[in-house]
């Protein structure tokens, strides 16, 4: 069921996901667009997430932005709902916290981001360059899910429990929590269409799924559901994103998964358990619904192809 709208206000919006944004230069939502899409998301019953450039919006931007209830996606701190950011951070942060990196950034920097665990609501890290996974990073990741479980327990060990999406996500579902582009959400770009999400818009643009007079036309609409997805919906890396956008770029079929993304989230999969079962030692009830099984694969298609 369609929930969220995404409006990106610009084209230099910031990327808050695994593909990058290529655009850098400016072009505002004109306001009549952003009203028509705070109509449609209305009329919808959507809930907005507004996704901001790193540049200050005209004055009046602001008052119909704040005629609705919403979400604001930023690349600065201030006054955002989400913070993106490239780098890690110091300090104190009041706001959950993207961070988009490379695996290699992420390996050189595994002290850094173990540090700044604890130190913001919510810790999202998001690796922006998945299909590039060699089966030596898949051993370097197994070994930093490893290092952030660690710094994890202590901190539960102390009372405290930090949320960390690469090993906390999957602790705490039991079902499915992806992305959810095409489905539940969809995306509406400055340029007054929609996109299955930004990723498509940056990539694409004359690839949109309708525009605000005509409304939605997703082809083949199906295939974005979890339903019609024959890996993932008898997965239980419940954490996964199952990015779409991935999926097409690498498979080209938008529900067929990439060994690099498979792999990668049973990895943390598997860190989750680990480390579940640590924190129970000393907590045997937490998170008691959640069951997380052993398995001996870590791409769900490779399991399908001994059979
Ligand atoms: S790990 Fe692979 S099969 Fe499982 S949900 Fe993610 S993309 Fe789908």
């Amino acid at each position: 069921m369609l929930t969220y709208l995404i409006i990106l206000l610009d084209d230099t919006s910031v990327s808050f996901c695994h593909a990058d944004n290529p655009r850098c230069e400016r072009r505002l939502i004109p306001l009549d667009v952003l009203r028509q899409g705070i109509r449609f998301a209305m009329m919808e019953n959507l809930t907005i997430q507004f996704v901001y450039p790193d540049y200050p919006l005209p004055a009046d931007y602001a008052s119909v932005i704040e005629s609705i209830d919403h979400a604001k996606i930023k690349p600065t701190v201030e006054a955002a709902d989400v913070w993106v950011t490239d780098k890690p951070f110091e300090g104190e942060v009041d706001v959950p916290v993207v961070l988009r990196i490379t695996r290699q950034e992420l390996f050189a920097q595994t002290e850094e981001i173990s540090n700044l665990i604890g130190h913001a609501p919510r810790l999202n890290i998001v690796i922006t360059d998945i299909g590039a996974f060699t089966d030596d990073d898949f051993e370097r990741y197994r070994a930093l899910l490893a290092d952030i479980s660690a710094r994890v327990e202590t901190l539960t060990k102390e009372g405290r429990m930090p949320w960390v999406s690469l090993v906390t996500d999957r602790m705490a579902l039991t079902k499915m929590n992806n992305c959810g582009a095409g489905d539940s959400s969809i995306t509406l770009a400055p340029n007054g269409r929609f996109y299955v999400c930004p990723a498509f818009y940056y990539e694409a643009p004359e690839d949109s799924i309708g525009d605000l007079e005509a409304g939605i036309d997703i082809r083949n609409r199906q295939l974005y559901k979890l339903e019609y997805a024959p890996l993932c919906r008898r997965c239980d890396a419940y954490q996964c994103r199952r990015c779409i956008w991935l999926n097409r770029k690498l498979t080209r079929e938008v529900n067929t998964p990439s060994h690099e993304q498979c792999v990668v989230a049973h990895l943390e999969r598997n860190a989750s358990r680990t480390l579940l079962a640590n924190i129970r030692k000393a907590n045997p009830n937490f998170l008691a619904e959640t069951k997380i099984e052993e398995i001996d694969y870590l791409d769900p298609f490779e399991m399908k192809r001994e059979k």
